[in-house]
């Protein structure tokens, strides 16, 4: 099937039209319409091959949201007009271990990137939903609940499920207390669902700028990271912190906010960071984490916890052809909190 979407052609040329196919329908399958896609930093670093491993041409967009078109013979799960979503992955191998117990995401074999990464079948590169139509297996398809606004969706399937996946692992509930750093798409979404799972919830930021939007995202506190006398006050009060700060820092004025066996965990910078100390963790029996996404079963719980508790991101809706704008006021962090692509706008 012939579709239109828009891709990178290199790392130096913006985003354009770019019309490529999409595979026929093998058994498994599932087609969509793609309604809206959220827009995601590892889109702008892909699209950049800021990492190394872009396959070009690129069509980036990993958090997606369509209806059914069209379904292979054995599909059992959907049927045209449903109301789905896609994530960040649409394959892996199915059997290992981590696949077994629905953590996809850290198959033993690599998962397949919903864009840049080699198709299982015919190691052709993936390309993702910033276009007209998807073909993905069923079994990596998300159902969207009945009630949910459509069009504020599609960012739960990144920015949602990278932060929802942490405070499940980390067992946050009703009286947890969680701190989060950096408050962007991944950030004001962990404010959300952390005070929709009961949490006392404290933003952290340089300044107090952010300090009313985090109260009016639910927050319950804010803190400013350059005032000592705040900081030394907030020793180990925490019992989990979720750092969403998508570039190269330091830990170390986190880190003792921890209380005795509390964790920091990384979601969004890969790759170095400044050098943290061991002190206050050896001293506090503190940890530093990392989680990746989540894997499918867990996202669609996300999804219906979003349901149930009315949660869902701020966004921002844009045309198709403002992508490249949208991607230079993202780096500047100039969104609250998300750019959604109303996919309407794309002219087939
Ligand atoms: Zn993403
Ligand atoms: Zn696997």
């Amino acid at each position: 099937m012939q579709t239109i979407g828009y891709a990178a052609q290199g790392p130096d040329t913006a985003l354009a039209p770019h019309v490529f196919e999409r595979r026929e329908l093998r058994a498994h399958d599932v087609a969509l319409e793609v309604q809206y896609c959220g827009v995601c930093h590892s889109d702008l670093h892909t699209a950049r091959n800021d990492w190394g491993w872009t396959l070009y041409p690129v069509v980036p967009g990993h958090e997606i949201v369509g209806r059914v078109t069209a379904v292979g013979s054995a599909v059992k799960r959907y049927k045209v007009g449903d109301k789905v979503a896609v994530g960040c992955m649409v394959d892996s191998c199915q059997e290992c271990d981590q696949c077994e117990h629905g953590e996809e995401q850290y198959c033993r074999e690599g998962m397949t990137g919903t864009y840049s990464s080699p198709d299982r079948v015919t190691g052709e590169a993936t390309q993702g939903g910033y276009s007209k139509h998807l073909v993905v297996r069923e079994e990596f398809v998300l159902s969207v609940p009945d009630g949910l606004d459509l069009s504020r969706v599609a960012p739960l399937l990144c920015a949602g499920i990278t932060t929802y996946s942490p405070l499940r692992t980390w067992n946050v509930g009703p009286g947890s207390r969680v701190a989060v750093v950096g408050l962007g798409g991944l950030g004001h979404m962990a404010v959300k669902l952390a005070v929709g799972m009961g949490a006392q919830v404290t933003v952290l930021g340089r300044t107090d700028a952010k300090a009313a939007d985090a109260k009016a995202l639910g927050a319950h506190a804010f803190l400013v990271s350059s005032d000592e006398k705040a900081m030394a006050a907030a020793q180990s009060s925490f019992d989990l912190i979720i750092d969403t700060v998508p570039v190269k820092h330091d830990l170390n004025p986190y880190l003792p906010l921890l209380d005795i066996d509390g964790t920091l965990t990384l979601v969004g910078q890969i790759g170095p960071l400044d050098e943290p100390s061991t002190v206050p963790l050896v001293l506090g029996r503190r940890r530093v984490a990392g989680s990746l996404i989540g894997g499918i079963r867990e996202t669609q719980e996300m999804l219906d916890f979003c349901a149930e508790k009315n949660i869902l991101p701020e966004c921002e809706m844009i045309r198709m052809d403002e992508i490249n704008e949208a991607f230079e006021r993202m780096e500047r962090s100039d969104v609250r909190y998300r750019f959604v692509i109303d996919m309407a706008s794309l002219q087939g």
